[in-house]
């Protein structure tokens, strides 16, 4: 029995990157996969058709996870085609990065907005769901940067730690239904957000990780599977770091 049989998960901002790894591997762990992403594009499609090539259902949706509404219509539009929604994974996330001297309201609000409000949205969407099935897992992309703050991210660390607050609200308050909220804090990984920063800044880092490499999707999605299945059946209102040791 593979650990996700029979599960329907919902991952949004999973057309590349770490959600998108997330997606590959529920599936390869036999999960129904709902995802999303700003557009449906040809990433979205070739994701589908590698999942719907393991036999498992996959739908790609085109959705603004920072939008309100939009987050209802989403959860609406995933329990029409699959009926039920088991793990919520709130993924998507962007970077602005800047020293506060140079950061604008308009990349404060818009991390904010795309970083936290999105979780609130999608969160608040699910839980009739969840509470209804009486059963749910909720897995919120957190960073180390929210644990412990970076130079140059103040906005981007504020949603991220604001992040972590709501997974602890939300697993006090779901727990008694046996719907759980956890975060995950990733480090350093190779994804299309981290190839923007300069080389020299990526070296420096390395050398500050005990595990002396940068991490991969992969390393994420692990850690996700464990939270998603019921092997953590009695763990709700934690951050777990994957981050080779760069927080302690
Ligand atoms: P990425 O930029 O490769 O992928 C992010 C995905 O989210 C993209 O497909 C993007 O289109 C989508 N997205 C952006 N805004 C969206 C919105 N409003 N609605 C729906 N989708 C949206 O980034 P990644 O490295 O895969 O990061 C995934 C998550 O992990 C993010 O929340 C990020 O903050 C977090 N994280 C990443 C790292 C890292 O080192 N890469 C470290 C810590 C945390």
């Amino acid at each position: 029995m593979k650990l996700l049989e029979g599960k329907t998960a919902l991952i949004t901002g999973a057309s590349r990157g770490i959600g998108k790894e997330i997606a590959l591997k529920f599936a390869a762990q036999g999960a129904n996969i709902a995802f999303s992403d700003l557009a449906y594009d040809d990433n979205a499609k070739s994701l589908e058709a590698e999942i719907e090539a393991l036999g498992l259902k996959a739908k790609g949706y085109a959705s603004d996870a920072s939008s309100f509404d939009g987050g209802e219509a989403l959860i609406n539009a995933v329990m029409d085609e699959f009926g039920r929604i088991d793990i919520l994974v709130n993924n998507a996330g962007i970077t602005r990065d800047n020293l506060l001297m140079r950061m604008t309201e308009a990349d404060w609000d818009l991390v904010i907005k795309v970083n936290l409000k999105s979780v609130f949205n999608l969160t608040k969407a699910v839980q009739k769901v969840m509470l209804k099935q009486r059963s749910g897992s909720i897995i919120n992309m957190s960073s180390v940067v929210g644990v412990n703050g970076n130079a140059g991210q103040s906005n981007y660390s504020a949603s991220k730690a604001g992040l972590i607050g709501f997974t602890k609200s939300i697993a006090q308050e779901l727990g008694s239904r046996n719907v759980r909220c956890n975060a995950i804090a990733p480090g350093f990984i190779e994804t299309d957000m981290t190839a923007k920063l300069p080389e020299d800044v990526k070296k420096e880092w390395i050398k500050t990780i005990p595990l002396r490499r940068s991490g991969q999707a992969e390393d994420v999605a692990n850690i996700a599977i464990f939270l998603a299945s019921d092997l953590s059946g009695y763990v709700t209102g934690q951050v777990i770091s994957v981050c080779g040791g760069m927080s302690m």
